[in-house]
């Protein structure tokens, strides 16, 4: 008897949350943002609006995005979204596969009307800001009834930025010296400390470097007198271990937040994991 009575009430309940919450999703906004960065920055955007939801397409599990194909499910997602928030600048190569299956979807390019050095534009802590603003405008647009709390979320998402990443006194110790970097990303990093970047390679994925490109490299790194190399890990390990053995110049592994867990506050961290790790190699 006891059994059934169970039964019967958990049924109950569930029918009974089911038809409360059946409205719910029809008045939900949900904006669909391309990669970690422009998630991070959407996101703290929009968290206090009222009936917006936010969500991430599919994260690599190696590398960057420029190559990077969209799943099945990522299209289902799409199918539902009521706008796509991108960061633009060339980043998203499959743009064009999701604007001929869904040429209706409006899309914000948080990169639009910026003076960009490549795609990695989040990198500069200047340009994410400037990101947040066309991101905030963009919402705005498509959402007027919650603009206000877009525009003032965004604000102070800007201010928390500019307040809270620490360069620990690098772009005053690193202000004019001369720095290389084996990932195009840290353009915007050398530029945010102020250093001369004399060396370049972009090791952003698996490819052959050649022995005149490694020669060429160290070279420079040599003869400029090259305090410190930035480098992500996963592909420029291999050349990082080459300069440390025939440089002076230390070797520094920073992430590019391409990868993330999604916390709101995830680009101040991870930005300052980077400052503190350049600092402590210097
Ligand atoms: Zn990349």
């Amino acid at each position: 008897m006891l059994v059934s009575i169970t039964v019967v009430s958990t049924c109950g309940t569930y029918f009974y949350v089911k038809q409360n919450t059946k409205e719910a999703p029809s008045k939900e906004l949900l904006v669909m943002t391309s990669c970690n960065p422009t998630y991070l920055a959407t996101l703290n955007v929009a968290k206090d609006a009222d009936g917006v939801m936010v969500q991430n397409l599919s994260q690599p599990s190696t590398g960057c995005l420029h190559d990077y194909t969209l799943t099945t499910e990522d299209m289902k997602n799409l199918s539902k979204a009521d706008v796509l928030v991108i960061n633009g600048a060339g980043m998203e190569g499959y743009l064009e596969d999701v604007v001929k299956a869904y040429p209706k979807l409006p899309i914000i390019d948080s990169s639009e009307g910026l003076d960009v050095e490549n795609s990695h534009v989040w990198m500069s802590e200047d340009l994410y800001q400037a990101q947040v603003k066309n991101i905030a405008a963009g919402l705005s647009k498509i959402d007027s009834g919650n603009a206000a709390t877009y525009q003032e979320s965004a604000e102070r998402y800007c201010n928390i930025v500019a307040g809270r990443v620490d360069k620990q006194g690098l772009d005053e110790d690193l202000a004019g010296a001369n720095v290389a970097i084996l990932h195009e990303a840290f353009e915007y990093t050398a530029d945010s400390l102020g250093a001369n970047v004399v060396a370049d390679m972009d090791l952003d994925e698996e490819r052959q470097v050649s022995a005149g490109e490694v020669r060429d490299f160290i070279a420079i790194v040599q003869d400029e007198n090259v305090k410190v190399v930035f480098a992500e890990y996963d592909y420029g390990n291999a050349m990082g271990k080459l300069i440390t053995e025939q440089t002076d110049a230390k070797v520094v592994y920073l992430e590019t937040l391409v990868h993330g867990d999604y916390s709101d506050m995830d680009y101040i961290s991870i930005l300052n994991k980077n400052y503190a790790n350049i600092k402590n190699v210097l």
